[in-house]
């Protein structure tokens, strides 16, 4: 029995980032309607009272960056806001608009009101954002004909679209970018009742059975994040059929949740090695992000976007001018004896 659960687990469950194995997961649970997106209500209010102006004047809707940790629902809120102004979405990113012409492809297939999706598009090459510019302002392509002094430009009309952008890092958008969207909605992590209406709703549709307290322990371990709750509800069945009659009940899920080694808080191994790390090899910090980096083996802008900003909302971790700092809490929950700094200097002194 407990093969089958080792070989599941090879991978990290509590990733916030698309995997391929959520594919089917994520199609069949993503939310068409503002009134079916749970949470994140100051952002559903401004895109609400936006998507009602817009229709009204019968315009399209204003270019809107979101931004936020991975897996908070950016492309899902991409899809609802094409689906309320009943218009046609176009889904692509960062990274897969390598040459000026693709994007100049995907801006004249649009139609107006369409709406451009860019995930990750602080990725885009300066070449591509200078191309992107007059496209958002006046809806305009200027493409270059020719080379060397017989060079000229011309300019070609676009329909009216909507740009949604989003992105994971709000530092590495540049400004002039950054100033060309209308709307900046900024997507936080999600309280754990917010999760468990989430867990709620997918188990509706995936037809699963579980207790609400199971939901509630489920939304509790997911660190904020509705990709993580819904990849670890699936845990949750499969453990429950396994072991039991389908249903997931607060014990399996628990059985399941502690398998994974995920614990009460949703930090799994990984998390609790990147503070022990920190605590053991350099007194719990500060330590400099690229440090941490080469510690757990890990690139420095992954623990930046994934691994910090949930272990920064528990007030495990804290950013100081001279890096990173475990914090006394951490301590507690790791069963960690703390002796700050500031103690050691004390008995030193006294002595
Ligand atoms: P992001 O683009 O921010 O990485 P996604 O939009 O792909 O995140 O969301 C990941 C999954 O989480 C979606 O498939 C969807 O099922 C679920 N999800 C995200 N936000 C919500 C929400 N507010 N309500 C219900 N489900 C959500």
């Amino acid at each position: 029995m407990d093969d089958f659960f080792i070989a599941e687990d090879a991978e990290r469950v509590v990733v916030p980032e698309f995997t391929t194995a959520d594919t089917d997961l994520e199609t069949s649970l993503r939310p068409h309607t503002l009134d079916e997106y749970v949470g994140q209500d100051k952002v559903k209010k401004n895109l609400a009272v936006y998507i009602a102006a817009a229709k009204n004047r019968r315009e399209a809707l204003d270019h809107v960056l979101l931004y936020g940790p991975p897996g908070l629902g950016k492309t899902t809120l991409a899809g609802i806001v094409a689906n309320e102004m009943g218009v046609q979405i176009r889904v692509t990113s960062g990274p897969a608009i390598e040459k000026p012409g693709d994007l100049a492809a995907l801006l004249t297939s649009l139609n107006d009101g369409d709406v451009l999706f860019i995930d990750e598009i602080h990725r885009l090459s300066r070449a591509i954002e200078e191309v992107l510019y007059p496209a958002m302002e006046d809806f305009a392509l200027d493409i270059i004909i020719g080379k060397g002094p017989s060079a000229r430009s011309i300019r070609l009309d676009l329909k009216h679209f909507t740009l949604i952008g989003a992105t994971t890092r709000w530092g590495a958008l540049s400004a002039p970018l950054r100033d060309r969207f209308g709307m900046i909605l900024r997507l936080e992590l999600y309280s754990p009742d917010d999760l468990a209406r989430i867990i709620k709703r997918s188990a509706g549709i995936l037809d699963i059975e579980i207790e609400d307290d199971a939901a509630l322990e489920i939304a509790s371990r997911s660190r904020g994040t509705p990709r993580i709750a819904n990849r670890l509800l699936k845990r949750a069945r499969d453990f429950a059929e396994v072991l039991g009659n389908g249903k997931i009940t607060v014990e399996s899920a628990q059985n399941a949740l502690n398998k994974m080694e995920i614990d009460e808080l949703g930090l799994d191994l990984v998390d609790r090695n990147l503070m022990r790390a920190m605590i053991e090899n350099y007194n719990g910090g500060p330590v400099g992000l690229d440090t941490i980096a080469a510690m757990i083996g890990e690139e420095a802008i992954t623990i930046e976007d994934v691994y910090e900003p949930y272990l920064m909302q528990l007030g495990f971790l804290a950013r100081t001018p001279r890096g990173r700092k475990v914090t006394p809490a951490a301590y507690r929950h790791l069963g960690i004896a703390y002796e700050s700094v500031d103690d050691v200097q004390d008995s030193f002194e006294s002595y």
